[in-house]
């Protein structure tokens, strides 16, 4: 096998310094079997040996390492009754305290004073005085010869129980790392990758990763892992959408007949965008290709993605099949429905609603008529998808908001007919990255409507803090008198529900004076609420009865109420962007000129002045995920946690997503040249790729 020789294969038990307990350790704590797996364990930083900080001129936060001597030492019980070990340290320009928590017998019996030390840890300022919190100490007596850099291990405090530590796992590393040749790492990559990319060997990258003699050496090794990481991903994503493409037969619905054409020429309220055709061009190719579709629509919120969605429903419609629309929330689906069975007047097509609100006979009847063929579009909540829910030839199925169903709960979707499965377009108004697309949907089909109807202005959005309350009223009352509506929205987050609620109710009530009954009407809507009670509140706020709605972020999804055309987010900086996005995203709906005002304390993380300087500087949903994906880390965007395949070792997807980029660009270019790797020049990938493609079985399948 190409991957391991069979020294590399040999059982972790079997590592000089290992033994039985400290190889179970291995294999429970870091998922350590073989040889080969430990040095896929790699450093997660490097200590430069030959540079020392001062003390004195070290910040807070600061990671340091430091040259002196230790010049007293104290064991002190804590208030918890545990002792800690604190020790003076002092170098020539100043001093610093040395805490331990752990270890704290062994560390005072074996710290010697006066004795020459390298301290390395992270620097704590706190008025003024400098500690660092459990340091790595080692006698500079001790130290062998400086290397260029060290690498470091993670550890638990498990594996440092069994003195599994970064120091010995350091020495496993390098008797496996010392024992091996180019013949127990053979290549994976082609030498036409490897000299047009001008890689390092796979051999060097992990010597180079483990044990670099430059920072040149650690880049290029770095540089390889992170590119074969995301290459053989994209491989294999490549691979899965053409399989796909070959083995699922679908429906095939060959013409566009009298139900779309009619609606295109006599029903559309407007023009499409280009966006908007050009996505439908595509799923109309989809569809009629005789593979089933499994398309996902991207587009941000108030981009008319339902539009799109209903057209593609009469496709289905006009070659003789059902179609069906779920959406995440009971409200949001009863919007749906209301558009679809406006739009579709005249037209002979019947409409049916089903959530789980519809019971007892009218459900009855409904599910009966379903199954009879005489329901043509069937719009609804999760309840579409229970079992006695039965179609008698469901061609498409549109999903709304896909981020809020499991993935079972739509692969359930995929069982509603016996031949073929129908169909599947989902949407999402939320706006993911292009990189990160291009990997947590990478073997799926995505359209993009990047463009909003015209006539739609910029939502401006400002950042105002509490003294501004009196003139925000004052606003508030002038959109008011235009005969807009206005959200105040309170953010929700579940450990403090109760103060989320009074802060809630506290805002309410501060409002009230300033808009008494019964000139003006608030309603409130939050989660502890009834369901009937909330479903009238939003009712009387979508009717336009009440020009105020007060709520928790219930309102997030989906709901359109043109009218309104001020969003006041309070405590803006505890929501993320992208939540934040959403939000705002409930007003300008209408032609009207629309705000967004975020309400913030005074004091404000880095993140957080971030998040919201990046709200008022665009509208951009897109752009906007970018920032969330730099300042959280990808595998915290929302609609992307549920994929395995954005878990890289080394790859960052948003520093690296260059070497992303280029991959994708080579994996496809791979593929077209030689889409079974069968080529002598490709033996290696290929061979790769087959034993990847076991380990990674199940990825990559939106439904
Ligand atoms: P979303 O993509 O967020 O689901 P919707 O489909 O709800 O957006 O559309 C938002 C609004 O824009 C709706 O009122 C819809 O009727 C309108 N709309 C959609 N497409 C166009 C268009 N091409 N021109 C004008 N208005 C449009
Ligand atoms: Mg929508």
């Amino acid at each position: 096998m190409i991957s391991t020789s069979s020294y590399l294969k040999t059982k972790i038990d079997f590592l000089k310094g290992v033994g039985e307990k400290r190889a179970e350790l291995l294999r429970d704590e870091l998922g350590v079997k073989t040889f080969f797996d430990l040095i896929n364990l790699y450093p997660f930083r490097y200590i430069d040996r030959t540079q020392f900080h001062n003390i004195s001129t070290s910040q807070d936060g600061d990671t340091a390492q430091l040259k002196g001597t230790i010049v007293e030492k104290e064991k002190v019980k804590g208030r918890n009754n545990r002792y800690r070990l604190t020790a003076l340290f002092k170098d020539s320009s100043g001093f610093v305290e040395l805490i331990w928590f752990q270890s704290v017998k062994w560390l005072e019996e074996s710290i010697k004073i006066g004795e020459e030390y390298i301290v390395f840890g992270k620097v704590n300022v706190f008025k003024g005085k400098k500690s660092i919190p459990h340091p790595e100490l080692e006698l500079a007596s001790k130290m062998s010869a400086p290397k260029a850099l060290e690498p470091v291990y993670s550890s638990t405090e498990k594996l440092n129980a069994f003195s599994l530590d970064n120091r010995s796992r350091r020495k496993l590393a390098q008797t496996v790392i010392s024992k091996i040749s180019q013949e127990d790492l053979p290549e994976n990559l082609s030498e036409k990758v490897i000299s047009q990319l001008k890689l390092c060997s796979r051999f060097q990258s992990y010597q180079w990763i483990h044990f670099p003699p430059s920072d040149l050496a650690l880049k290029s090794a770095q540089n390889r892992i992170k590119f074969e990481e995301v290459l053989f991903l994209q491989l294999r994503l490549l691979q899965i959408r053409k399989k796909r493409e070959l083995d699922l037969a679908g429906f095939s619905f060959e013409k566009v007949g009298s139900y779309f054409n009619s609606f295109f020429k006599e029903k559309l309220p407007f023009e499409l965008t280009d966006a908007q055709k050009r996505v439908l061009k595509e799923i109309r190719a989809d569809l009629k290709r005789g593979a089933q579709m499994n398309r996902l629509l991207q587009g941000d919120v108030g981009s008319g993605k339902t539009i799109v969605a209903l057209m593609s429903m009469f496709i289905a419609l006009d070659n003789g099949y059902q179609a069906c629309m779920m959406a995440p929330t009971e409200i949001l689906a009863q919007q749906h429905y209301a558009f679809i069975s406006e739009s579709v007047k005249g037209l002979g097509v019947q409409v049916a609603f089903l959530s789980g609100s519809v019971k007892g006979k009218t459900r009855a009847q409904l599910l009966q008529f379903l199954k009879e063929g005489h329901i043509d579009i069937l719009v609804g909540t999760h309840a579409l998808i229970e079992d006695p829910v039965v179609f008698k030839k469901l061609g498409l199925a549109v999903i709304d908001e896909q981020h809020r169903f499991g993935v079972i709960q739509r692969a359930k979707l995929w069982n509603k007919n016996d031949d073929y499965p129908p169909h599947v377009l989902v949407m999402t108004a939320t706006p993911i990255p292009r990189t990160l697309a291009m990997t947590v949907y990478g073997d799926l089909d995505v359209s993009i409507i990047d463009e909003l109807p015209p006539g739609r202005k910029e939502i401006e959005t400002v950042h105002r803090f509490e003294k501004d309350r009196t003139r925000i009223v004052g606003f508030m009352h002038e959109e008011i008198k235009k005969g807009r509506q206005i959200y105040i929205v309170y953010p929700l987050i579940e450990e403090s529900e109760k103060l989320d609620l009074q802060n809630l109710q506290e805002g309410y009530e501060q409002l009230l004076p300033y808009f008494p009954a019964p000139d003006f009407q608030i309603a409130v809507v939050h989660g502890r609420m009834k369901h009937a009670d909330k479903d009238l509140e939003m009712q009387r706020f979508v009717s336009g009865k009440a020009q105020i709605m007060v709520a928790t972020t219930v309102i997030e999804v989906g709901v359109n109420v043109p009218n309104a055309s001020v969003m006041i987010i309070e405590n803006a900086e505890r929501f993320g962007l992208s939540q934040l996005h959403q939000l705002r995203g409930r007003v300008g709906r209408g032609a009207e000129r629309s705000f967004c005002i975020l309400m913030t304390s005074f004091k404000l993380t880095k993140e957080g002045k971030k998040r919201i300087e990046t709200m008022c500087r665009t509208n951009n949903g897109f752009e906007i995920s970018e920032v969330d994906m730099e300042l959280r880390g990808a595998g915290n965007i929302e609609g992307t946690q549920q994929s395995g395949s954005i878990e890289f070792n080394l790859l960052d997807l948003f520093q690296d997503r260059n070497i992303l980029i280029t991959a994708r660009h080579l994996a496809d270019s791979i593929l077209e040249d030689d889409p079974l790797l069968e080529k002598e020049e490709n033996h290696p990938i290929a061979e790769y790729l087959a034993m990847y493609r076991a380990k990674y079985r199940d990825w990559g399948r939106i439904s």
